[in-house]
């Protein structure tokens, strides 16, 4: 079965590297903002999510965002997360990327990780830069969250038409140039730079599973494909690796 498989190998790997996409965000019932029927006040993310949307109306998108994470903090961590957090205790050596922004990763116990995209629980300085969590940022007289040195602070997230902040993809690349084992968990095809990370760990050697309950790119590309739910599957196959 391609589940014992896939757990040998993750027994026996020193090196893995995770990468997650949507897929197990659904699975705690967080929305795809992005996805058909993602609509807020008949607006789509591509109307909200970009540099310009904040520049024009700095307070719709923080109202936008202010939703959306009252949404990602009523979830809860499900049975997938948890498993990739027991897997960093275990590997010898271990990196977790992620798109996704809703902080189910660090709530479930993941340390080693880097959220490319950034988290919703975080702002970021329009002035200085600073990054702070919103408990900690004070409302300016706009009501708008406002950075101790003044600056008007934004979400930490990267928008549309937006690059990577700078160094967040090198940590990604390093570790995929050792990495022995690369899980790659409910994610839909290469287009967005973390597949494209564990695709460069395959290329350099590592083995590939996909878990995820639809066929997709990655899975035509992986050694091997688990099929089903993360929250499953993840369970199982660390069940397996370490019994
Ligand atoms: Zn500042």
């Amino acid at each position: 079965m391609s589940i014992e498989r896939a757990a040998e190998r993750l027994a026996r790997a020193e090196h893995v590297l995770v990468v997650t996409g949507a897929g197990i965000s659904a699975e705690s019932g967080i929305p795809t903002f992005r996805g058909e029927g993602g609509l807020w006040r008949g607006l789509h993310a591509q109307d909200l999510a970009t540099p310009e949307a904040f520049r024009r109306n700095p307070r719709l998108v923080w109202d936008w965002y202010r939703w959306r994470r009252g949404v990602c903090n009523e979830a809860e961590p499900n049975p997938g997360h948890q498993a990739l957090a027991e897997l960093e205790r275990r590997a010898p050596d271990f990196l977790l990327l992620t798109q996704n922004v809703d902080g189910l990763h660090p709530r479930a116990g993941s340390q080693r990780l880097a959220e490319l995209h950034g988290c919703i629980d975080q702002a970021r300085c329009t002035i200085c830069g600073a990054i702070t969590h919103l408990d900690e940022l004070q409302d300016g007289d706009d009501g708008l969250p406002s950075c101790s040195c003044g600056g008007l602070a934004r979400p930490h997230i990267l928008w549309f038409g937006e690059a990577y902040w700078e160094g967040t993809l090198d940590v990604g690349y390093a570790f995929a140039a050792r990495a022995d084992l690369v899980l790659v968990v409910g994610t839909s095809g290469m287009v967005w730079a973390p597949a494209a990370v564990a695709d460069q760990a395959r290329r350099a050697g590592a083995f590939m599973v996909d878990v995820n309950p639809n066929p997709s790119e990655l899975s035509d590309a992986a050694d091997l494909w688990l099929r089903g739910p993360s929250g499953v599957v993840l369970p199982e196959l660390i069940r397996r690796a370490w019994s």
